[in-house]
Formats: C-alpha cells, structure tokens, sequence
C-alpha cells in the first residue's frame, strides 16, 4: 500500500484520545472536527464514553467498523499493544504520534524496532513515532495537534521535525500560504522521505515539493527519485545535520575533504533539489512556484514608483546573473505615448511617486506584451498619493488566472501595505520583502528551468579489464589487507586506460641502477611498502635522479633512513619510475557515502591539495558534461586553461580521466577511497599520466 491513500481516509480512529483540553489526545479530536472532516470519527478511550459530542469506544474492536486510518496517541509502552488491536482488526495505516522511542535512548529504540516488525508482519504503513501527525486541507483532514488547518493549496511540506512545522505553519497562516498536504514523519521509522516524495510526485495536486529534513537514508534511490520527480515539479528542501560519513577518519584526501555538507550538496545538485537555507527562503520561492508559470528566459523587467528601489532591483538582477530586459521599440513607443513625459519608460521603468492603479495597470499590460521580456518585478512604495490596495487589485486583476511569465511584487513597508499585500496573496501574486529576494527567487526559477531542460544525461562507458581490478581487490580483501599501494593500485587503473609511469621494484641499489638505466634519466625513486601511505611524509620520494650513482646513493639513504624513522613497517623494496618532466599535478578521487555512494572530486594535486581546499566534487557515474563542470568549478580551472603564457592542458582529458574513475568506482562497490595524486596531465594531445595512486577497499 502506498502513503497516497492516507491523504484520503473516510474514517478515522484516535486510540488514545481524551476529554481532557490540551492534553494531545484531545488536540486531534478537536482537530479533526475543527477541521469538518468530512468521514467517521472514532475516539478510543476504555474511561469515557463521549469525546467532544462523539461516541467513544473502548477499543478499535468495539468499533464495529474498520478504519481507514488509526492515529495513536497513547503512551510509548502502550503503542505495540494497539498496533497488535490494529492488526487483528485489520487496520492498515496508522500515525503514531507518541514519543518516547528513539529519540530517547536505548530502551526507546528497542521499542520503536518492535513498532517496526510488528508494522511489517501486519502489512501496515506506519508514520511516525514522534510526530506532530498529517494534514490534508483540500479533503479537510487535520489528523495531527499542529493547530488549524492552513488552506488549501499546490505546496506539498514534509517534515522531519514536528516543532518545525508549526512554525512552518504559524508563517504560512500570517502569509496566506496554501498547501495539498502536510506531513511530519518523526523518526520515520517505517514511512520515511523516500515514500513521502514518491507520494507528492504522483499526487495531482501537488504542484511544489517543500520540506526540512535532517538526514536522508537511501540516498542513492532518494537521489534517483527526485531527480525524476524534478523534471516534473520543483523540490525545495531545508537541510540541516549531517550523514556522519564525514565524522568517519578519512586516510586519503579526497575522503578527509569530503564532509557530509559536501556530499548534500553534490546529490542535491544531481537530483535538481533547491536548498533552501531558511522558513522565509523557502516560502519566497515556493509560492512563486506554486502560483507563477515558469520565465522561458532571463530577463526580467522592473515596473517602480519610486527610483530606489528600481535601482536596489537592478543591482540585484546583476548580482544574481540575471538580465536586465531590453525593452522592445513598440514597448517604448506605447508607453511613451501614455505615461508622463517625466517617468522612465525604460527598464526599470519608473511610473513615478503619483502613480494610480491606472497607470499601473497600463504599464504592466504593455510589459506583459512585450517578447523581449521574461519575467516582471512589480514594486511599489507607499507615497502620498499612493493607492496601495487598488494597485494590487489591478496587479490581481490582469494576471488573473495566470499571466503568461511570472509577476512578482514587492510592496515595500509594513502598516500602510498590509491591507495590499494580502489582496496580492490571495490573488497569488508573491509578495517578496524586498528587490533582492524576489530577485533570487527569479533566480531560482531559472536555474530550475535551465537544470530541467538540460540535455538528457549519457554516461559513457569505456572498454575496461575487470577480471584484473576483480582479482586484485578480492585478493586485498582475503588477505585482509584493505590498503592497495602505488604499485598495484596503478595496475587497477591502467585495467581501466589510465597509463602511468613506466617502473619496476628493485632491492638493491645495482638492481635500482640498471633499472634506471633502462629506463632512462632522469627517474624516480619511491619506497615500495604496504605499510605506507604517504611516501613523501617519511622521505620515501626522490625525484630527477639522473645518474646511475644518485641512483644508488637514494637508495642506500631510504633504505637507512625509513627503517629508522618507522621501524615497525615492512620495506618491500624500491620503485624505481620513469619521471614525468612536463605537465601540471591535479588530483582526481572519490569517496564513498555510505547513504549516497561514490562521490568524485577534483582539484589542484600534489601535497598543497588539504591546505588550498580547491575541489570540486560530484556523484558518480559521471558524465561528460558534469566532468568539465567538475573542472569549471575549482579556480584551478583558470590556470589550467592557459594563463600568462602557461599552455593550456588538455581539459578533455581531464574530464576523460574523471569519467574512467567514476566507471571503475562504480563497478566496484569495494572501493571505498581513493585518491589519483598527482595525475600530470599535459597540453592538448598529450595523455595524462597516473603518477601515484592509492585505493582503500572493504567488503560491501
Ligand atoms: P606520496 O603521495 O605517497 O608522497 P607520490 O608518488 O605522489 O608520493 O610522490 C610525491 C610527489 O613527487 C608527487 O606529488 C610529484 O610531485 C612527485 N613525483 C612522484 N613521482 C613522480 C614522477 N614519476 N614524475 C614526476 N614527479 C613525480
Ligand atoms: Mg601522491
């Protein structure tokens, strides 16, 4: 059974409930009928006989009925007991609201896992424990102590925080926001974001996905959800905590400098969900979503009273990468003949501080005419002779039911256009604070059509020897051994076309000799031991050795020098490598969340890589494009595409290099870290070399 059909029950039972006013068990009683539920009620409760007019029963059986929905209110200890009465009478979907189990502790645990395994055997769909309940305004359902029912609208809010959504809707009261349904899911020990964004994205009257979560638990099928439910309606998500992946002691770069943040990020990105930082962002956005079309381009024209606040919006418009429309010729021309021959009939155009609604309404007709334009912000401020309230009524009137681009207001003060903005609210024009967060929310609207209408993502693959990298893993993980050195994780990517440096091991510094001498000056000489993971730390590199006796001379001094300084671990002898003499050192690597999955990066190599930070990461499997946008996003990118003379390094191959690690990775669930550093890569036509690598497995 799917949480769809708990946003429409025809009859509801409230096990638990009470006389007594304000304890929770009266709250949903009072709740339901307050909110004119339209289907039966049925308070449970063995002390009384009458709940608020309404029979009560003594328990779900007596009822006679069964429920479409129990919504259980009674002690902690008590929740299993009626889930078992729930059971037996065949009750399929209850809403615990009870708390005292996870949140609490152990013992609260160890009860809230029973709910779960008594929920399942039974083939219930449970929401909860610990939460604030569920609204459905347009089927006038309030099965929750969250107050009044807001109105009815196309925003549909999920909750991880019950307190939250009262705020949430204390706002949405004050701001005559609507919604389709409102769910908390408290510790979503069965019911959780997953099943909640699945249900909004095939509920027809959910137009905008909204909510606050604090942690998501499949994130890779969460990612794949929303990314579908994107293309179809926008997702706006207030994000707080952490997935703990970042708390966990990372060995390799890529995984010390992927926190969590990062990792919310960079699937949020991939699935097109817009974070939001606050109640008030949110908000700004999701009635713009939810009562505007959709701007086909970036332009946007500002219509002002008043020159300021013209100027404040045309300075936000810049900001935000936005366009400042160029009106059309015709636009002019209308206008000019129209308005006085003081105001500004160019963008921003200014109607002047004695403007009517009349005049309002003119200019706004001949903007929304004109093709040049994609978007308009509609600002007023309260002069003398200002008819605020008219001016929204002419605002309303126009777009009613709905313009063809996006009408956005900002009405700017507070007493003398209170009456005004709530006439602009109930006509569903957005009323923003001020230039800038209506500007943003414009912002956000293009950025959203820009993710939707991206080209469809191909990833490629590459021909690749996984028999090799099976057997190398497999072998690392019989022996226990989780950490793959240079040596063999530079055989599992040349498996997957990377090339690296030409080398091979030797024991003694004549043996290290004749190697270089094969394979030509000037080399380089690296320790060779499982027990190492960084060789520069303890002095186990040197590079540009260009005779056969620094050869040995290195040698001798690392083979004294290491045992010496970390005399626990196990030397297996000297690589002796061909050295890369041209080329710049990036890093390219990935590390595994363990909700989300692969996560690439890239950034500037070589040892500065922790200190300078400059990384950019995305989820693997990666395409082409998302691979160069990787590369965009470091200010590594500007000197690798050629500055001051520097020649610019192949970037495709870069980007080819990234696509090769995000197939190899998710191939291979094993591999939990790993980092390519440095990757030398070259000018145009030059193929990267794979310098050093290191590759940290697990079972999966
Ligand atoms: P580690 O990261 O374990 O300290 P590396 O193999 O990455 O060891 O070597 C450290 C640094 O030495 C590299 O970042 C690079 O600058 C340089 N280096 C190592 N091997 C080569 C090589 N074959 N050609 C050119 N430079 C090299
Ligand atoms: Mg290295």
């Amino acid at each position: 059974m799917n949480l769809a059909s708990f946003f429409e029950p025809r009859s509801v039972a409230v096990v638990g409930a009470s006389r007594q006013k304000g304890k929770v068990g009266h709250e949903i009683v009072a709740n339901l009928l307050g909110g004119r539920f339209k289907g039966e009620i049925y308070p449970v409760n063995p002390k009384a006989a009458e709940i608020e007019g309404l029979r009560c029963y003594a328990d779900l059986k007596s009822i006679g009925q069964i429920p479409d929905l129990a919504v259980i209110v009674v002690p902690a200890g008590a929740v299993a007991d009626v889930i078992r009465q729930c059971a037996a009478v065949g009750v399929k979907q209850v809403i615990v609201i009870s708390a005292g189990f996870k949140e609490v502790g152990e013992e609260g645990r160890k009860l809230e896992e029973e709910l779960v395994q008594l929920v399942r055997e039974a083939g219930i769909r449970m929401i909860g424990p610990n939460c604030l309940g569920l609204m459905v305004p347009g089927r006038k359902l309030n099965a929750s102590f969250g107050g009044a029912l807001p109105k009815a609208g196309q925003i549909g809010y999920i909750s991880q925080s019950g307190a939250l959504l009262a705020a949430i809707l204390d706002t949405a009261k004050v701001n005559d926001i609507g919604f389709s349904v409102l769910v908390s899911i408290g510790n979503k020990a069965d019911i959780d974001e997953l099943d909640v964004i699945n249900a909004f994205g095939n509920d027809n009257s959910t137009k905008v996905i909204a909510g606050y979560l604090e942690d998501i638990m499949h994130g890779d099928s969460f990612v794949r959800r929303a990314e579908q439910i994107s293309r179809a309606k926008p997702i706006l998500l207030m994000k707080s905590g952490g997935t703990g992946a970042g708390a966990k002691a990372a060995s390799s770069h890529t995984g010390s400098l992927a926190g969590s943040e990062t990792t919310y990020e960079v699937a949020f990105k991939r699935a097109g969900i817009i974070r939001c930082e606050s109640i008030k962002t949110q908000f700004d956005y999701a009635q713009a979503f939810a009562n505007q079309p959709l701007p086909t381009g970036p332009s946007v024209a500002v219509i002002t009273n008043a020159g300021g606040p013209g100027i404040m919006a045309a300075d936000a418009i810049e900001r935000q990468g936005l366009t400042f429309a160029k009106l059309a010729e015709e636009t002019i021309e209308r206008l000019s003949a129209k308005l006085p021959p003081e105001a500004n009939v160019n963008n921003p155009i200014d109607v002047l501080g004695d403007a009517l609604p009349e005049r309002y309404e003119f200019t706004l007709n001949a903007v929304l005419d004109d093709p040049n334009v994609n978007a308009i912000l509609v600002l007023l401020t309260p002069q003398a002779m200002t008819d605020c309230t008219g001016t929204a009524e002419a605002i309303v009137k126009i777009t009613s039911p709905q313009a063809e681009k996006p009408v956005l207001a900002c009405f700017l003060g507070a007493k003398k256009v209170d009456k005004a903005i709530r006439v602009l609210r109930r006509g569903n024009i957005p009323q923003y604070d001020s230039p800038e967060s209506a500007v943003t929310t414009l912002k956000v609207m293009n950025d959203y059509v820009r993710w939707r209408s991206r080209p469809k993502r191909v990833v490629r693959l590459f021909p690749v020897n996984r028999a090799k990298v099976e057997k190398i893993i497999s072998r690392h993980l019989r022996l226990g051994q989780p950490e793959i050195g240079e040596v063999e994780a530079k055989e599992i990517l040349e498996a997957y076309g990377f090339v690296t440096p030409k080398g091979t091991i030797a024991t003694t510094a004549e043996q290290a000799a004749d190697i270089a001498e094969q394979l030509g000056y000037p080399v380089v000489l690296k320790i060779w031991s499982p027990d190492i993971l960084h060789k520069s730390d303890v002095g186990g590199v040197k590079v540009g050795l260009n005779s056969a006796q620094e050869v040995m001379d290195a040698f001798d001094l690392m083979m004294c020098r290491i045992p010496r300084k970390r005399p626990e671990v196990e030397i297996l002898g000297v690589l002796v490598q061909e050295m890369c003499t041209t080329g710049r050192e990036v890093i390219l690597g990935m590390n595994r969340d363990p909700h989300f999955g692969p996560l690439l990066m890239f950034g500037m190599g070589g040892v500065m890589v922790e200190v300078l930070k400059d990384v950019a990461f995305y989820l693997a499997p990666l395409t082409a494009e998302e691979a160069k946008e990787m590369l965009l996003h470091t200010r590594t990118y500007q000197l690798l595409k050629g500055f001051r003379g520097e020649e610019r390094v192949d970037i495709d191959a870069i980007a080819e290099g990234l696509q090769r690690l995000s197939q190899l990775v998710t191939e291979f669930p094993q591999i939990q870290e790993m980092d390519i550093n440095p990757y030398v890569v070259g000018p145009e036509g030059v193929t990267p070399v794979a310098v050093d690598a290191r590759i940290t497995v697990a079972e999966r």
